[in-house]
């Protein structure tokens, strides 16, 4: 079953309609396309390597509740996105936190309010449960990493998907007129580089460039409910030399009522700590939360996790890729900003295109 060779697929008529389409990558620019391209008749199959949709909305489930240890809360710009979170009011909600801007230049934390430019919204009940929602129609095939496209065994005009899964199961997806990858940009580059597809757009996508983030999730079970227990505020945007974000999960709603914190790192620290042993992290960024929130208790559960590819530093600068002749394309985060909206207005402009 498995193809050595990296030669392109004739091209395909430009005027026959792409009726079949694989979408690789279920978070949020994934979905958007494949339930995009669904609503105009096209049957699309989604490939998802993780157990679950979401991608980088996602939520770690702990025996003390929820973290949402990826994206935080979204605004919303667009007002195709406005549009689409209207279809889904159960699954979202407006997070109306007293976020502060935390100062430490000379060493002393100083802390100031921040009015919110643009209303903060979450998912409920945790921050990948919209994504997954509107992943529920659509034909997903999850625990399936995507390991090449190549050109189809029995219809060269058509191409076929490499893919492994549990236990190292292999199998190929064939038949599908068109592609669309809706990874992070490096993991993109990756599969078509392995693939020896669109060497330009190659060349694009390397000139982009994503930051990491080391995350950092507190549990204080010890802490009773309605008595005062850190500070006054929920969130807090920080110019601490380790941290450059803090926010209680307890604040955001239909969330559970445990007292949790969810601590990121910033992104020129988390460059610098990325090969670090994790305990050693951990203890670097509690000291950080400390330092910031004045909360000495010990926290029984803290855990960090390490994020190679969180947010965009430098995006492509166009919505999307479409290669309307090879029936490759490409959408995600990336190609606009760092924002949920971003990928999800990139998914849907690509789907628009295809369609
Ligand atoms: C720590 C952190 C904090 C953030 N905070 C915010 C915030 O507060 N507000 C905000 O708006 N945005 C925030 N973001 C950014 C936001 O999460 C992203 O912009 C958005 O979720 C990206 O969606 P996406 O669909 O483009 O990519 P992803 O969500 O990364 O989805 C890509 C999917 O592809 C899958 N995949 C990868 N390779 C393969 C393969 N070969 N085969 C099959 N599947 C594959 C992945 O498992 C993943 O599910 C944050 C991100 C991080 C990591």
């Amino acid at each position: 079953m498995t193809s050595t060779k990296r030669t392109r697929p004739t091209p395909r008529p430009t005027s026959r309609p792409a009726s079949r389409i694989a979408v690789i990558g279920a978070g949020m620019a994934g979905i958007a396309c494949a339930r995009t391209l669904m609503q105009a008749g096209h049957e699309v199959q989604v490939f998802e390597k993780s157990r679950g949709a979401g991608g980088r909305m996602s939520t770690r489930h702990t025996e003390f509740g929820s973290f949402d240890h990826g994206a935080q809360y979204f605004t919303v710009r667009d007002a195709r996105f406005q549009q689409a979170l209207n279809t889904s009011p159960t699954r979202v909600a407006a997070w109306r936190a007293n976020t502060i801007s935390v100062q430490d230049s000379t060493g002393r934390v100083v802390v100031a309010a921040k009015p919110q430019q643009h209303e903060h919204y979450v998912a409920t009940p945790g921050m990948n449960a919209l994504v997954r929602h509107w992943a529920e129609p659509t034909a997903l095939h999850l625990d399936t990493l995507v390991e090449l496209i190549e050109p189809d065994r029995l219809n060269a005009s058509r191409w076929q998907l490499q893919t492994s899964g549990l236990g190292d199961s292999r199998q190929v997806h064939a038949g599908f007129d068109a592609v669309l990858l809706a990874l992070p940009a490096t993991q993109a580059l990756a599969l078509l580089r392995a693939s020896g597809q669109l060497p330009k757009v190659q060349e694009r996508i390397a000139q982009t460039e994503v930051a990491p983030c080391w995350t950092l999730m507190l549990a204080f079970p010890q802490a009773v409910r309605g008595a005062a227990f850190g500070p006054h505020w929920q969130a807090a945007r920080s110019a601490h030399h380790r941290i450059s974000w803090l926010a209680r999960e307890t604040s955001k709603p239909g969330r559970e009522a445990i007292e949790r914190w969810t601590v990121q790192a910033s992104p020129e620290w988390s460059k610098r700590h990325i090969e670090d042993n994790a305990e050693r992290v951990k203890a670097k960024l509690l000291r950080g939360f400390t330092e910031i929130t004045g909360i000495r208790a010990a926290p029984p559960y803290a855990e960090v996790h390490r994020w190679l590819y969180a947010q965009t530093v430098t995006p492509l600068g166009q919505s999307h890729v479409w290669d309307a002749k090879q029936g490759l394309g490409l959408c995600g985060d990336w190609c606009l900003g760092h924002r949920v909206e971003d990928a999800f207005v990139s998914g849907l402009e690509l789907a628009l295109t295809v369609a």
